[in-house]
C-alpha cells in the first residue's frame, strides 16, 4: 500500500524530473557537440572566423534541440508511468472496497484487521470482533423491493462506520449481504460490550429513510473478545459469529458475547 503510494508521481515530481533531465541532456549535448566541432575544425578559433561561426551555430543547435525534445519525451514517459500507477492504485482500492457501501469488503477487512491485530499484539492491547447482521432483512427486500434493501444496507453501514470511526484502533467491513464486521483493539471487555450496545441502540433507533418512507430496522450483534493474546482473526470472527447466532435465537435486536479465556 505504502509502496504503491510512493510510486505515484505528483505533478511537482514530473516538473522536477523534466528540469533535471533537460539540464543534464543540454550540458551533455553541448559538451559533445563542442568536442566534435573542435576536433574537426581545430582549436585555433581566433584565426578562423568561419570556424568559430560553425562552432557557435552548432552549440546553439545542440542546446536548443535537447532543450525542446527532452522535456517532450520525458513528459510523455512520466505521464504514462503516472497514469499506469494511478490505474493500479485504483484497481487495488476497488479490489478491497464494497461498491454498495464504500466500506472495506471481506478481503480488505481481513487485511486491515490482521494488520491491526499484529499491532495490538505488539502493544499488548486486548482485541475484539463484532459481527452485526440486520434482522429480518429479507422482509424489506420482499415487501419494499431490492432498492429499499440496498438503501437499508447503506444506512446501516453508515452508522457502523461512524461508530467505528470513534475508536482509535478499529476497522469495519461488509462481510456480504446484510452482515458487517468490526475489529477493534484497546477496549476492555466491559468497554467493548458498551460499544456494541451503543451501535445496536443507534442503528436500531434510526429507521431507514427510503423514497419518503421510514423503514424500521434492527440489528443483532455477536461479540468476541480476547484478553489473553491467544486468538487469531478467524477464531475471533468465528466466535463472534456463534454469538450472533445466539443473539438471533434469543429474539434479535440484542448483543451476545463470547470471551476467549487463557
Ligand atoms: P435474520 O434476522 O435471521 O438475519 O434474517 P434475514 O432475513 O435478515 O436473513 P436472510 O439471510 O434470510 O436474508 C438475507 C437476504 O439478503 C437474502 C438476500 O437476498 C439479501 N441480500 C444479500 N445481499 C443483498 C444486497 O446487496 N442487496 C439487497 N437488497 N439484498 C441482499
Ligand atoms: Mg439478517
Ligand atoms: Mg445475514
Amino acid at each position: 500500500m505504502r509502496l504503491t503510494k510512493r510510486l505515484i508521481l505528483t505533478d511537482a515530481d514530473i516538473r522536477r524530473a523534466i528540469l533535471v533531465l533537460t539540464c543534464i541532456s543540454v550540458v551533455i549535448s553541448v559538451l559533445v557537440s563542442a568536442l566534435v566541432v573542435l576536433a574537426n575544425i581545430g582549436f585555433d578559433l581566433s584565426t578562423s572566423l568561419p570556424a568559430s561561426k560553425v562552432l557557435r551555430d552548432t552549440l546553439v543547435v545542440s542546446t536548443l534541440l535537447p532543450a525542446i525534445i527532452c522535456p517532450l519525451v520525458v513528459h510523455r514517459a512520466l505521464i504514462t508511468v503516472r497514469d499506469l500507477n494511478l490505474a493500479r492504485a485504483e484497481l487495488d482500492r476497488m479490489a478491497r472496497t464494497d461498491a454498495l457501501t464504500g466500506l472495506l469488503n471481506r478481503r480488505g477487512f481481513d487485511a486491515a484487521a490482521k494488520a491491526l491485530l499484529a499491532e495490538a499484539r505488539l502493544s499488548v492491547r486486548p482485541v475484539g470482533a463484532l459481527i452485526c447482521d440486520i434482522d429480518h432483512f429479507k422482509r424489506i427486500n420482499d415487501t419494499l423491493g431490492h432498492d429499499a434493501g440496498d438503501e437499508a444496507i447503506r444506512q446501516v453501514a453508515g452508522h457502523l462506520a461512524a461508530a467505528a470511526g470513534m475508536q482509535a484502533h478499529s476497522v469495519v467491513g461488509r462481510q456480504g449481504g446484510e452482515e458487517f464486521a468490526i475489529f477493534v483493539s484497546g477496549l476492555t471487555q466491559r468497554e467493548l460490550a458498551a460499544f456494541a450496545e451503543s451501535i445496536r441502540a443507534v442503528t436500531s433507533g434510526a429507521p431507514v429513510l427510503f423514497d419518503g418512507r421510514t423503514i424500521p430496522v434492527t440489528i443483532s450483534i455477536g461479540l468476541a473478545i480476547d484478553t489473553h493474546d491467544s486468538a487469531n482473526l478467524p477464531d475471533l470472527l468465528r466466535l463472534a459469529d456463534q454469538a450472533l447466532y445466539r443473539a438471533k435465537e434469543g429474539g434479535r435486536n440484542r448483543v451476545e458475547s463470547a470471551l476467549i479465556a487463557a
